[in-house]
């Protein structure tokens, strides 16, 4: 159910049907529109009637929401939402570049990626210091010290963190040094650590599972915004299919198909979306061209010798090439625009 008011409803008009939806047990979501205010309503078993709220001062109309995930369909916030991280938008008209190693694997060489990728036009550092492996003996992160070399990375470059969260007991260690907390494929369906994402102070960027539908997508990320926090991106990094000249097959179409449904942010990846070095730099392209916000891409000083995803790491001058063309076709799209 969504309550939509009146353009001229008043705090109190609002603070009214909130007061209503809590009496009745349920929980309010204000959502700020260009012309007016929407409270969305989760929590509730079943439908609730809509004579619940027509007759409420400031109320303009109460509608069902067709979709089962509620709070991230356009259907309940037709405008974009652009989410800060660390003061950099994300789903506005610029094109965000966030760039980085798999994983911290020294101080060294985190500083010299961040000093890489800042030169090179990134707005955001990437950088694993709890790596979900899918093996037990391999790298697992620096944990806690990773986190402080990004910290230190960030101190000096100026450049906001991006850093993986992979679960619920380390999850405020995390919160201390990121700037936004990614939830990765394999934790897509982790429904205590979404639910703890959601009750985040950070931005939340949430990875694609490696098969999972858009539905599942989208109502993965309403597990956080239902817990109250709306700052989640999206982001397409491949699902698996019989394809094996890649690593996964990056589903671009997921990006329109995610921009009608919803108005949350969509970024892709093309480093995990490909596996292989010489594919990121194409689907790259390919993901600016399909509207994609937003690039998380793998960047290492010395990619032969990384601890994990060293075959998908570009070489600093490889993205550096990588961000200039982006760009260009990104600025080209909107000058088109108008
Ligand atoms: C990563 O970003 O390094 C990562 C593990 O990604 P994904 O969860 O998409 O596999
Ligand atoms: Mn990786």
């Amino acid at each position: 159910m969504l309550v939509v008011m009146q353009a001229h409803a008043s705090q109190a008009d609002i603070g009214g049907v909130c007061g209503k939806i809590e009496a009745l047990g349920f929980r309010p979501h204000i959502i700020p529109g260009a012309q007016r205010t929407a409270i969305g309503i989760t929590g509730n078993p079943g439908a609730i009637d809509p004579c619940e709220f027509v007759d409420l001062a400031g109320v303009a109309e109460a509608i069902r929401v067709s979709k089962p995930y509620k709070l991230v369909s356009r259907e309940v916030k037709p405008d974009n939402t652009v989410v800060e991280v660390a003061g950099v938008p994300v789903g506005g008209a610029d094109l965000v570049l966030i760039a980085g190693p798999c994983s911290v694997e020294s101080r060294e060489q985190i500083l010299a990626s961040a000093r890489a990728v800042k030169d090179a036009g990134a707005q955001l550092l990437r950088g694993g210091a709890y790596k979900p492996r899918t093996s037990p003996y391999a790298f697992q992160g620096l944990h806690e010290e990773g986190l402080q070399y990004l910290a230190e990375a960030r101190a000096e470059t100026g450049l906001g963190v991006v850093t993986e969260v992979i679960d619920v007991e380390t999850f405020e260690l995390v919160e201390r040094y990121a700037d936004c907390v990614q939830i990765g494929a394999r934790n897509m369906q982790n429904f205590s650590l979404l639910r703890r994402a959601g009750r985040s102070r950070l931005p939340v960027l949430l990875k694609r599972g490696i098969s999972s539908t858009l539905e599942e997508f989208l109502m993965a990320a309403e597990y956080i915004l239902s817990e109250g926090n709306y700052n989640v991106i999206l982001c397409e990094r491949g699902v698996r299919t019989f394809a094996d000249h890649t690593r996964n097959t990056l589903d671009l179409s997921v990006v329109p198909a995610v921009q009608s449904l919803s108005h949350l942010p969509i970024i892709a990846d093309p480093s995990h979306g490909t596996g292989r070095r010489d594919k990121v730099h194409p689907m790259a392209l390919a993901s600016v061209a399909a509207g994609a916000s937003g690039l998380m891409v793998e960047v290492h000083p010395t990619p032969d010798r990384a601890l994990s995803d060293g075959f998908q790491s570009l070489y600093p001058d490889q993205f550096r090439a990588l961000a200039a063309d982006c760009r260009a076709v990104s600025e080209l799209l909107s000058r088109r625009r108008g």
